[in-house]
């Protein structure tokens, strides 16, 4: 019997299915949008990790297509406007304004915003809490630890991040945290450390998924002069496993793999296989009799 109580199957986590389908009653699809804002980062050179590209379409091009190919596998989806390129606060809060406008007037069922949480101020966070919801703001922390937010070029603290982080929540807002494993000169230790110390905050969400060496970035220069190794399957299964013990069992866990650019993707490429990363944490759980919140501690 699985003693995980949000799950209605095998999965002993409280995956994004199970939100939806006891929140809304069903799926929600997707539809990830370049809203053409770019990111401050990229300024200073960008994280490491990052394929700065842009989606040449408009967005009520890419809101469209998105549509299609969704609507071509369900007809009555439900779907998402997920502005998930680059940094969707990195405007005035009137274009903010003007952008969650737009994905009400589309008849979107949801908004994600993907961001920086040093991107945020009172009036945009006050703009994001009057919005109609479901709204979702993304934050991407990836380690708490700064001396790798130095080495990847992050860009911030993470007091900077706790900062935005909180500004959120004193204004009500659903928010999701982005965390990487195998970031460079992480130990298994300090990733632990990451979701253990996430866990305190209470996120309403979590997006887990291991770093991805693409061609053409600085972290792809380093894996090539072997300054950088990735995780190996095994250890990102079983690393991803022990952090799920420690987050809440209410948080919910909206991804597990990376989504990136297969194309450009030169390393670790196991982490094309979803299927095998997702059966392999299933069964890692399980072997190990553990589950989601096992080891979580309030305080
Ligand atoms: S914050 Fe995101 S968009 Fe900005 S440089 Fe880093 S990875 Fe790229």
């Amino acid at each position: 019997m699985n003693p995980f109580p949000f799950s209605d199957d095998n999965k002993r986590y409280h995956t994004l299915a199970y939100h939806n389908k006891h929140t809304y009653g069903g799926r929600v699809y997707k539809a990830t949008l370049d809203a053409h804002f770019r990111c401050p980062n990229l300024e200073s050179g960008g994280c490491i990790y990052c394929k700065d590209t842009i989606d040449p379409r408009t967005l009520e091009e890419q809101w469209q297509a998105e549509c299609e190919r969704i609507r071509a596998k369900d007809a009555a989806a439900k779907i998402c406007a997920y502005f998930g390129v680059h940094t969707n606060t990195f405007c005035s809060p009137e274009k903010l304004l003007e952008l969650l406008e737009t994905a009400k007037n589309w008849g979107a069922f949801s908004v994600s915003i993907a961001t920086r949480a040093d991107c945020l101020n009172e009036e945009k966070a006050r703009i994001l809490e009057e919005f109609p919801k479901p709204l979702t703001v993304e934050l991407g922390l990836q380690s708490v630890h700064d001396k790798t937010a130095e080495l990847i070029n992050r860009g911030h603290t993470f007091a900077d991040f706790l900062k935005g982080y909180n500004l959120l929540k004193e204004h009500g807002i659903r928010i999701c945290v982005h965390i990487i494993n195998g970031l460079p000169n992480e130990s298994r230790e300090m990733m632990l450390e990451t979701a253990g110390t996430l866990a305190k905050l209470n996120p309403d969400g979590v997006k887990i998924h291991s770093l991805h060496v693409l061609r053409g970035t600085k972290l792809f220069e380093m894996y090539k002069n072997g300054d950088y190794a990735p995780l190996t399957r095994g250890e990102y299964i079983d690393i991803t496993a022990r952090q799920l013990e420690l987050l809440p069992p209410e948080t919910v866990i909206e991804r597990v793999t990376g989504d990136g650019d297969k194309t450009l993707l030169a390393a670790p490429l196991w982490s094309k296989d979803k299927i095998a990363v997702l059966g392999g944490l299933d069964k890692r759980l399980a072997d190990l009799n553990t589950y989601q919140g096992k080891s979580f501690k309030e305080k």
